[in-house]
C-alpha cells in the first residue's frame, strides 16, 4: 500500500511508473541487465537519452532552436552556471525576488556580477507577486532571472513577464510540466528533476540556441552549457538511471493527455484544497488569491501548538511529509502531477476531522 506523499521534493512519482521501474529493474527490455548497469556510451543508453529528449520536446512542442541539456547538478548549480554562461563579459544582471528560491539565486549570482533587484515582495513577506508595472529593469542587463513557482512560499506566476529584448531566465523547478507553457518566451528555462520530473540527481536546462556560447574563462568544464550541449550531455557519465525514469514519466504524461490534461487535474486538486482552507477558521494560507501556487500549498494551523499532533495523526492516516519548510514553519502540501485527486480528498477529509476534534 502506497501512502499519499506530499513531500516538496524528492516527491511522489506516478505509481504506474514505479511499477514499470520495478518490472524492468533487473532485466531492461530483455537485455539481461538493469538500466543502472548499462554503459552510458552504449547504443542502448544513447537510444534512451534520445527518446527521453524527443518525448520532452513533444510534450512541450519545443522548437528546434531550443536545445535541451541534461545536467547532473541540482537546480542550485544553475545559479552559478547562468552567470558563468550568460554574462558574456557583461557585468550586470536583473533578478526578481519573490521568495526563498529566487533569493538564493540572487545571493549566489552576486559572486559574478552586479545584481539589480528589479522587483521584490520582501516587504509583503513574500505573500503576493510584485506587479510588472513596478519592476525597474535595466535595459543593459545580460538577462532577467526569476522563479516562476516559489516552492516554499507557495506563489506561482500565471503570467510570463515581458522584459523586451533582454533574455528571460526562469527557474521552473517546482511547476515544470504542470500545465502548458510557451517556452519561446524564454531565453533559458531550468528545472531540478525531483519535483515533477523524476528522481533526484538530474536537472534540465532548455536554452535558446543563440545564447549557447562558450562560458567565461576559468569556468569548470562541467559547468559550461556550450560544452555540455556539444557533448550531448555526456561530458562525463550522466545520471543514467534517473534519465531513464524521467523518460518513463514523460511517457506517462503523454499517455495521460499531455500538459493540457495535467493542467485540468492540477487546477481541480488545488481548487479543492484552497476552497477548504478558505472556508475554515482553523487553517490559513496567506498568499494573495491570484498568486497561489497550484503545486505547493503552505498552510498554518491557528494553534501552532497543535502542529506536532497534526503531523503525527496525518502520518498515521497515511498522509506523509506534510511538514512545512523550516524557514516558514507550519504545513505544506505539495500536489504535483503525480498526486492523485484521491490524495487531496483524503487530506481534506483528515483536516476537516482534525478541526472537528481540536478546533
Ligand atoms: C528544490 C528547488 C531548488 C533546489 O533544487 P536542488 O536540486 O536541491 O538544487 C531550486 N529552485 C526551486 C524553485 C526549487 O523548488
Amino acid at each position: 500500500m502506497r501512502a499519499f506523499n506530499f513531500s516538496a521534493g524528492p516527491a511522489t512519482l506516478p505509481t504506474e511508473v514505479m511499477l514499470e521501474v520495478q518490472e524492468q529493474l533487473l532485466n531492461w527490455q530483455n537485455s539481461g541487465m538493469s538500466v543502472m548497469e548499462l554503459s552510458h556510451r552504449s547504443p542502448e543508453f544513447a537510444g534512451i537519452l534520445n527518446e527521453t529528449e524527443l518525448d520532452l520536446r513533444d510534450i512541450l512542442a519545443l522548437p528546434d532552436h531550443y536545445r535541451i541539456i541534461f545536467c547532473q547538478e541540482g537546480a542550485s548549480a544553475h545559479w552559478d552556471m547562468i552567470p558563468l554562461n550568460l554574462l558574456q563579459g557583461n557585468h550586470q544582471a536583473d533578478y526578481i525576488e519573490t521568495g526563498y528560491w529566487s533569493y538564493r539565486a540572487i545571493e549566489e549570482g552576486r559572486r559574478y556580477c552586479n545584481i539589480n533587484i528589479a522587483a521584490s515582495n520582501r516587504i509583503d513577506h513574500f505573500s503576493a507577486l510584485p506587479d510588472r508595472a513596478e519592476w525597474r529593469l535595466n535595459p543593459k542587463a545580460a538577462y532577467v532571472h526569476y522563479c516562476s513557482n516559489e516552492t516554499i512560499d507557495g506563489l506561482e506566476f500565471f503570467w510570463t513577464p515581458d522584459v523586451g529584448n533582454v533574455p528571460l531566465v526562469v527557474d521552473m523547478s517546482s511547476h515544470f510540466l504542470s500545465r502548458p507553457m510557451d517556452i519561446t518566451k524564454f531565453g533559458m528555462v531550468y528545472a531540478g528533476a525531483q519535483k515533477n520530473i523524476g528522481p533526484a540527481g538530474l536537472s534540465l536546462a532548455i536554452i535558446r540556441e543563440d545564447l549557447l556560447k562558450p562560458a567565461a574563462p576559468g569556468t569548470p568544464f562541467l559547468m559550461d552549457y556550450h560544452g555540455q550541449f556539444h557533448a550531448h550531455s555526456m561530458l562525463n557519465t550522466p545520471p543514467t538511471f534517473t534519465i531513464w525514469v524521467a523518460g518513463l514519466v514523460f511517457k506517462w504524461i503523454k499517455r495521460n493527455g499531455g500538459l493540457t490534461q495535467m493542467a485540468v487535474r492540477n487546477a481541480e486538486k488545488a481548487r479543492l484544497l484552497y476552497d477548504f482552507l478558505d472556508k475554515s477558521a482553523f487553517y490559513r494560507n496567506s498568499v494573495k488569491v491570484q498568486d497561489r501556487s497550484l503545486m505547493n500549498v503552505p498552510f498554518h494551523l491557528r494553534e501552532p501548538a497543535l502542529d506536532e499532533v497534526f503531523l503525527k495523526e496525518a502520518e498515521l492516516s497515511g498522509l506523509k511529509q506534510l511538514r512545512g519548510h523550516r524557514v516558514v514553519g507550519g504545513m505544506r502540501a505539495s500536489i504535483y502531477n503525480a498526486m492523485p485527486i484521491e490524495g487531496v480528498q483524503a487530506l481534506i477529509n483528515f483536516m476537516a476531522d482534525f478541526e472537528r476534534r481540536y478546533g
